[in-house]
């Protein structure tokens, strides 16, 4: 490997096009739909469907804007409570408070660093006898694109009358029971950000098995605009709806996801042949119940076993140009929600202090992984 080669930068988790998505990209041109409104949103949606076998399915400008609609049209508004995972990106819970609601965050399992199915239930069990206020709804997130313990969840809430939303931008490919993640909730939300394993350059959609339920969000989400020829409004809405040219390039990835999600899995085989041997470097388990997409492949480091911690380890790595990333920095311990209930909370931050996501793109060269996998062998030394 030449020495330019080797200090060539790697990305965590970069775009990859396939080729097919200018073409699409050129039709919306063509055709001069270059707006909020055209042929490949509804394309989109209708294939996004059937990816992920929804009944229905609304594009959407991003994940958070998903979440955020999601929230708005099941009525969640000023006072209510959202029960939400801790451990997750900060787009599951600012949505929360765009609605005026309040988060309570829940720990996470060790065994798939997911939502922990028993302690929500405990909880809910241990309100619904003190104090009667129960969460109007629960934000349960798919961690970097392995599915959490649905079955349990969802008996849970529906036990106690808790709405279930589902954050799957991380794991739009991955399974439950054979069951597409965001399809076992009342709604399900994806994101097309640059770095998700299909990518529209910002994007989202949001699906559901109640038709009225999107019908209201694909509303809300062009100004709630009602149904005549005047300009008439009779609720607030949002200009939140995914552009036709934006919508083209997600027919182009979606054609690819399964090839995406088989490099994916592909990097986490490498790694873990070559690393899961190294005394206190573990791996995110993969849960019994369904596909892990791998969308990051995420490691723990023990640095009483390993020799150095998780810092040292991205630092050892940074230096030779390559990007990993801390595990997410849990939400009850980030400043702006330190005055919100937490319903445990030691998994999730021993798994941000100890975790770490490694280079995880669809586009990683099996060289490009062997020179991450020798840095962080040498990261002790
Ligand atoms: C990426 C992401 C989102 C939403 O992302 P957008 O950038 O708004 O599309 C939501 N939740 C999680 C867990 C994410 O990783």
């Amino acid at each position: 490997m030449s020495q330019s080669a080797e200090h060539d930068r790697i990305s965590l988790s970069p775009p990859h096009m396939s080729g097919r998505e200018l073409t699409l990209v050129h039709e919306a041109f063509d055709s001069n739909w270059i707006a909020p409104a055209g042929p490949h949103i509804a394309a989109f949606e209708r294939e996004f469907s059937r990816v992920v076998n929804a009944r229905n399915a609304v594009a959407l400008a991003s994940g958070t804007a998903a979440l955020h609609l999601a929230l708005v049209a099941l009525g969640i508004g000023y006072g209510d409570e959202v029960w939400v995972s801790t451990l997750t990106f900060v787009a599951s819970v600012n949505p929360i408070f765009y609605v005026g609601a309040q988060p309570v965050f829940i720990d996470s399992e060790h065994s798939s660093w997911n939502l922990d199915p028993e302690l929500l239930a405990e909880s809910l069990e241990a309100r619904a006898r003190k104090t009667g206020k129960l969460p109007k709804a629960l934000i349960v997130v798919h961690l970097f694109g392995q599915s959490a313990d649905m079955n349990p969840i969802l008996v849970a809430c529906d036990r106690f009358g808790v709405e279930v939303i589902e954050d799957a931008a991380e794991a739009l490919g991955a399974d439950y029971k054979e069951r597409a993640v965001g399809t076992l909730g009342r709604l399900g939300a994806y994101s097309f950000n640059g770095n998700k394993i299909i990518t529209t350059g910002g994007g989202g959609m949001l699906v559901s098995g109640d038709e009225a339920l999107i019908n209201h969000v694909r509303k809300l989400a062009a100004q709630a605009r009602d149904d005549a020829p005047h300009y008439q409004h009779s609720e607030i809405g949002f200009t939140y709806r995914l552009s036709n040219i934006l919508a083209a390039i997600g027919r182009g990835q979606l054609a690819s996801l399964e090839d995406r999600v088989q490099a994916r899995r592909q990097n986490f085989e490498h790694y873990a042949q070559e690393l899961s041997g190294v005394p206190g470097i573990e791996f995110m388990p993969e849960a019994p119940w369904g596909r892990h997409t791998r969308w990051l492949t995420c490691i723990t480091v023990d640095p009483a076993r390993f020799g150095t911690d998780r810092e040292g380890v991205r630092v050892a790595l940074a230096r030779e140009n390559i990007e990993a990333r801390p595990v997410w920095k849990p939400m009850h311990l980030q400043p702006a929600f330190s005055a919100y209930e937490t319903i445990g909370g030691s998994v999730a931050e021993d798994l941000f202090l100890r975790g770490l996501c490694l280079p995880s793109g669809s586009t990683l060269t099996y060289a490009e992984r062997q020179r991450i996998i020798d840095v962080i062998r040498h990261a002790a030394a």
